[in-house]
Formats: C-alpha cells, sequence, structure tokens
C-alpha cells in the first residue's frame, strides 16, 4: 500500500442484491473515514476489494474472476485484494487455496472490524481470514452517516440475516441468523440521511416481515415510527416473505401516507408440490388470496416478484401453475432465473432433473409472460399524472431528468426550467418506451396517485 506522503485509494467491485451494494457503501464510509480516497477504477487503487454474491453459481464465478484480475497490481506494486461478501463467507480458508492472489477474505459481519482487518494487512505476510458471524445480542450493525449525500434515494438496512432455510437458498448459511435493529436506530440513521439531503429510505432485510427490534417492536411499528418521524418524503421496503405477511402490514401500507404502494412479494413457484419441496411454508392458494387481498386493499399498488423455473422434480404441470398465478395474480414487474444448486443448501442433495435446455425454455415462456404482464401495466398509466421523485439526468437522455413514481416506476421526462435530484415534480406520462415511462411536466385530471 501507499506511503505517508500519498492519500491511499480503494475501488470496489460489487456483485449481486441491494443487500451487497448496501454493504460496499457502508465498507466506503468507514474506508474514507479512515482516510482513504476512492478510486474510479482498480488501476492505481492500493487496494482492491470485490465485494460477491453467491446466491446464484454465475456470480459466485464472476466475483472470484474478478478478484484473479488483480494480481499483476499486487506483483507490480504491492495493492492489497479482499475478497468480501457472501462467496468469502461460503468459502472461507478454502477460497485461499482455490483463488491464488488474495490478502483477505472476509464475511459480511467482518465490516465492522474492517479498521483492524486493514491494520493487520500492513504487517501480515500471510492472508487472513474473518468469516465470524454476528453475535445475535450484538449484532453490530454499521449505519450509513455522512454529512451530504447525493444520493436521493438511500437504503437503510433494519435486519440481518434468515430463519428460513429455503431450500435452495444459500443466505441462511452466509449471512447467519436473523436480528433486527433497534427502533431508535434506524430512526436516528433516517434522521440524518434526510438532514444529508436524502428523500427515500429503502429499508433492507431479507425477510422485512418477521423484524422484531429487541424492545419488542414488529415491522407495522416501525414503519408508523418512521411515518411520524417524517423525515424523508418516501418510505420503501423490500423484501417481504408471503408466510410473514400480516393484516396489520397491509394495513399500514394503504394507511401511512409516505409509505409507498409498491410490495415485493417473492412466489418462486405456483405449483404447491414444488413449494413444499422449497420450504416456503405457504401453498399456491395463501399466496394468490393474499397477493389479491393486497391489490383490493392498497389501490394502484405494484406487486413484483421473484420466480425460479426448472427447480428440481418440476414438471411441465408444475410450471404451467405458475404461469396461471402470475397471470391471475398480475405482477407489474418480476425477477425470474433458472434454478441452480448452490452448496450446503437442502435442494443441492435433491436430482437437478430439469435439463438446462428445458429449464432456459421455460424461462423464455415466463418471459414472455411477464413482458406482456408488465407492458399492460405501464401503459395503464399513459395520459395520467404521476407525482415523480426526482433522481438524476437520464441515463438515455442528457437533456432529459429521471425519477420514480411512488409505485417505483422509473420515468424520464424532458423539461424546459431547471429541475433538480430531490424535486417531487407532477408529470403527465405521454407514452412508454420499453421498460420505462416517458412524459413532461405538468397535470391533467387523469390524476393517479402512485
Ligand atoms: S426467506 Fe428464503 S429465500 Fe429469502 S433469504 Fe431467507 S432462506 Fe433465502
Amino acid at each position: 500500500m501507499s506511503d505517508n506522503s500519498n492519500p491511499k485509494t480503494f475501488y470496489i467491485r460489487t456483485f449481486g442484491c441491494q443487500m451487497n451494494v448496501h454493504d460496499s457503501s457502508r465498507i466506503s464510509q468507514i474506508l474514507t473515514s479512515l482516510g482513504w480516497q476512492a478510486s474510479p477504477n482498480a488501476k492505481e487503487a492500493d487496494l482492491i476489494i470485490v465485494n460477491s454474491c453467491s446466491v446464484r453459481a454465475k456470480p459466485e464465478h464472476k466475483a472470484l474472476s474478478e478478484a484473479g484480475r488483480h494480481q499483476q497490481a499486487r506483483k507490480s506494486r504491492g495493492a492489497k485484494v479482499i475478497l468480501a461478501g457472501c462467496v468469502a463467507q461460503q468459502g472461507g480458508q478454502q477460497l485461499l487455496q482455490k483463488a491464488s492472489g488474495l490478502d483477505a477474505v472476509i464475511g459480511p459481519d467482518a465490516i465492522c472490524r474492517l479498521p483492524q482487518i486493514l491494520q493487520q494487512l500492513q504487517t501480515n505476510r500471510t492472508p487472513l481470514v474473518d468469516i465470524d458471524e454476528h453475535d445475535l445480542k450484538n449484532p453490530c450493525f454499521v449505519p450509513l452517516v455522512s454529512s451530504k449525500t447525493d444520493q436521493i434515494s438511500v437504503p437503510v438496512t433494519i435486519m440481518k440475516g434468515c430463519n428460513n432455510f429455503c431450500s435452495y437458498c444459500i443466505v441462511p448459511y452466509v449471512r447467519g441468523r436473523e436480528s433486527s435493529r433497534e427502533v431508535d436506530d434506524i430512526l436516528d440513521e433516517v434522521r440524518q440521511l434526510a438532514a444529508a439531503g436524502c428523500r427515500e429510505v429503502v429499508l433492507l432485510g431479507q425477510n422485512v416481515n418477521s423484524y422484531h427490534d429487541p424492545s419488542g417492536h414488529d415491522f407495522p411499528e416501525l414503519l408508523d415510527e418512521l411515518n411520524r418521524q417524517a423525515a424523508v418524503e418516501r418510505i420503501r421496503f423490500t423484501t417481504s416473505h408471503p408466510k410473514d405477511l400480516s393484516v396489520a402490514l397491509t394495513k399500514a401500507v394503504s394507511r401511512l401516507d409516505r409509505v409507498c404502494e409498491h410490495i415485493h412479494l417473492g412466489l418462486q413457484s405456483g405449483s404447491t408440490r414444488i413449494l413444499k419441496s422449497m420450504n416456503r411454508d405457504y401453498s399456491q392458494e395463501d399466496f394468490t388470496k393474499k397477493a389479491l387481498e393486497l391489490r383490493k386493499a392498497i389501490p394502484g399498488l405494484s406487486l413484483t416478484t421473484d420466480i425460479i423455473v426448472g427447480f428440481p422434480s418440476e414438471t411441465w404441470a408444475d410450471f404451467q401453475k405458475t404461469l396461471d398465478v402470475v397471470e391471475e395474480v398480475a405482477f407489474d414487474q418480476a425477477f425470474s432465473f433458472m434454478y441452480s444448486p448452490r452448496p450446503k443448501t437442502l435442494a443441492s442433495k435433491m436430482v437437478d432433473d430439469v435439463v438446462a435446455e428445458e429449464k432456459a425454455r421455460r424461462l423464455l415462456i415466463l418471459q414472455e409472460l411477464l413482458n406482456k404482464l408488465e407492458s399492460a401495466s405501464l401503459a395503464k398509466l399513459c395520459n395520467r399524472t404521476l407525482q415523480i421523485l426526482v433522481e438524476k439526468t437520464s441515463r438515455r437522455d442528457e437533456n432529459a431528468m429521471s425519477g420514480r413514481t411512488r409505485c417505483n416506476r422509473v420515468v424520464n421526462f424532458e423539461t424546459h426550467r431547471t429541475v433538480l435530484p430531490g424535486e417531487t415534480v407532477d408529470i403527465i406520462v405521454d407514452q412508454v418506451r420499453g421498460h420505462t415511462l416517458w412524459g413532461r411536466l405538468g397535470t391533467n385530471n387523469m390524476t393517479e396517485l402512485p
């Protein structure tokens, strides 16, 4: 690493979910507080951190090969390479043999020990491994605190880990058991983020519906507190497990004005037999009933989901049941994947008997249906006036701005007056282009809240 005369620089490459993106922000915050400077590329960085994801096989391979790409930087200028995240947690010591050229392998719970880890890296000649899981009584949440943020929407971790052990999922093995953060800590972080310029928070947890803080507050109560605090304009959350979706939560979303009308509810499969084998603890009928009740109770709700095709023993009839639920619930958007076995999980011991070509065929059929439903959901918003929280200049047109509706739809719009990120504006939607809405500043009498 650099000597004292030059600022030390770091580069982080992040793979995977929002939780990992958030972990990278926290790593970045700790390094910055220690005097390090962020570098936009790995070429000059003194410290390279690859924050990995092991939810599916593909991102895992990508993370390992990314770590391997920085060997030259280690040899030529003494850069240090750390493999962080879920792949690190899962592989631990063994990764030092599997992937050469790592200076450290650290799990998600080691983030709060980063200052000590960096000190050890200065003196240690041998690579270090820190994959200790969080202590349930002292789970060590690292809040994001900044005097100024250029992010309008900021994730806030409200819980760690998961107790569910869905048979395909590696999360409980790499993120440990469920542990919720105190309501007061969360309120403090949100207050500070709002003071720094943030307008929207996304409450993150593997299963926010089972949030229970040490003082006994549940998730609807947390939403109530945040709404009452009124520090940010919008409150979102992800992810919700269908089995824990309560009437109290449905009421909270429909009643609290700052809580956005968007729920991400993982279906995974529409076949009760496959759901049982996935250890999801709900049937196709339970899911459909809850989803339709949500739609009824929360006007304008956007309902999104995750679906896996080709789970072990999934027949064509099982897959057809998934298509039926998708059609009946009419999801507004979805993430869909082909099943791939993850080590340690229960499903990895089942016979992965749906061949790759068949998985790909089912995925294609499912995605065609999902695209059709998404287009229909977007088309319904044309000619409506929607309230947009402006985030940034549009990626597609530098003369346009981009923001999101309350139900999490991206809307681009051209403007002849200055509109700044963080403003809330009314937009009349003119057209749908791909997955995005386009419109113009103004209102008409077709106003629809979300
Ligand atoms: S609820 Fe299931 S899928 Fe979600 S993180 Fe927990 S084990 Fe994984």
